[in-house]
């Protein structure tokens, strides 16, 4: 069993100041105006009661848009640390507070605090400003580009570093080499790239074709290969060469238990395997109103063992060790089932090939 615990913190749900149009919540996320913010008390619990995990921990906030709770949420949860004698790894302590932000809503009073207390940033930026304003959009339709390269730049101004995730979609997908360069001096200091998933009601419409995408993301590793800069990883093209050296991925989603180690309290208490499942009410796993977290988490072994029974297509294929399936709640998507390929498995094949040849000799 992985020996970090990762507790998601959703404090407002899945509510967002923003509209992407690629959103994998889809409808789940509410608007704006029915905020309504994790209360003191169930915040006082999470935490206290993640110290009883023998492990380090991540306190990982997401969303929706997480720092719609405003500072005070984050005031209180390093409180409530301190009295529970959790302190940060880099102060030879066992945790570390990190917000996943669209940085839309980033002020200077929030980017100090975050700063003083430690806080790993991390946000999303679709490479260039047209690519990502055609998608990552307000509610009235303005693209979010030039505040959020505004908040990288006072992030970094105090000498923090921050990653980001990062998505093609048809807008961006024969532009490689823009991208590239564009995400590179955006300020970002590492980069995830997430493929565009469909939702349940199968309504995204900004997934560009297989074939694209595949020579997209050739083309960047290539150039990544090329400009071979230790301060620019892209995390996707590291994971699969870790598993060239005998190593293993990072990522959740490209382990086959990969999800054990996650779970996510939402606003009222709820608790889920991990972020992605807020909202579906049968994956609900309790509430910590009710039951204390760690019992909540021991009780539900059988529900994140069934997220690994993997098909046969999957537990005979040469990639399973830099694949691991996919993301267990991306292939329930795709086909209502767990035992089946993740949706995007043909292009990952493709891409982990190419990588084979391109850099394997490497590895020999
Ligand atoms: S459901 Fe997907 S994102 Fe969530 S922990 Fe599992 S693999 Fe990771
Ligand atoms: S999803 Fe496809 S590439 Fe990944 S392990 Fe399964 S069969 Fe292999």
């Amino acid at each position: 069993m992985r020996q970090k615990m990762t507790i998601m913190l959703l404090p407002v749900g899945l509510k967002c100041n923003l509209s992407c149009k690629y959103c994998y919540h889809g409808v789940m996320s509410k608007k704006l105006k029915e905020l309504e913010v994790m209360s003191d008390s169930i915040l006082e619990r999470i935490i206290c009661e993640s110290s009883l995990f023998a492990s380090d921990i991540d306190f990982l906030w997401h969303g929706g848009e997480p720092i719609l709770a405003g500072i005070d949420h984050f005031k209180r949860a390093i409180e409530f640390q301190k009295q529970n004698a959790l302190t940060d790894s880099k102060i030879n302590g066992r945790i570390r507070n990190v917000i996943q932000s669209n940085l839309t809503l980033l002020t200077k009073e929030l980017c100090d605090f975050f700063a003083e207390n430690n806080f790993i940033l991390s946000t999303s930026i679709d490479g260039y400003q047209e690519a990502h304003d055609a998608n990552r959009v307000y509610f009235n339709g303005l693209g979010t580009y030039a505040r959020v390269i505004e908040s990288v730049s006072m992030w970094r101004n105090k000498g923090k570093s921050i990653g980001a995730v990062s998505l093609v979609t048809k807008a961006s997908v024969e532009q490689p080499i823009k991208f590239f360069e564009q995400l590179k001096n955006s300020g970002i200091t590492s980069c995830n790239f997430h493929f565009c998933a469909q939702d349940e009601s199968r309504s995204i419409e900004t997934i560009p074709e297989k074939e694209s995408t595949a020579r997209f993301f050739k083309t960047i590793f290539d150039l990544w290969m090329k400009d071979d800069n230790p301060d620019f990883p892209i995390r996707n093209f590291r994971n699969v060469l870790r598993t060239f050296c005998g190593g293993k991925p990072l990522d959740c989603h490209s382990n086959v238990e990969g999800c054990f180690g996650f779970i996510a309290v939402t606003v009222n208490g709820d608790v889920y395997p991990c972020h992605r499942y807020v909202g579906r009410e049968n994956f609900c796993i309790g509430n910590v109103l009710e039951t204390s977290l760690i019992d909540i988490y021991n009780n539900s072994n059988a529900v994140y063992r069934e997220f690994f029974s993997l098909g046969q297509e999957c537990r005979i294929c040469e990639w399973l060790n830099v694949c691991g399936g996919g993301c267990a709640l991306e292939r329930f998507t795709a086909k209502g089932s767990f035992e089946v390929p993740d949706p995007d498995c043909l292009l990952k094949k493709e891409l982990f090939e190419y990588i084979k040849n391109k850099a394997g000799y490497l590895f020999e």
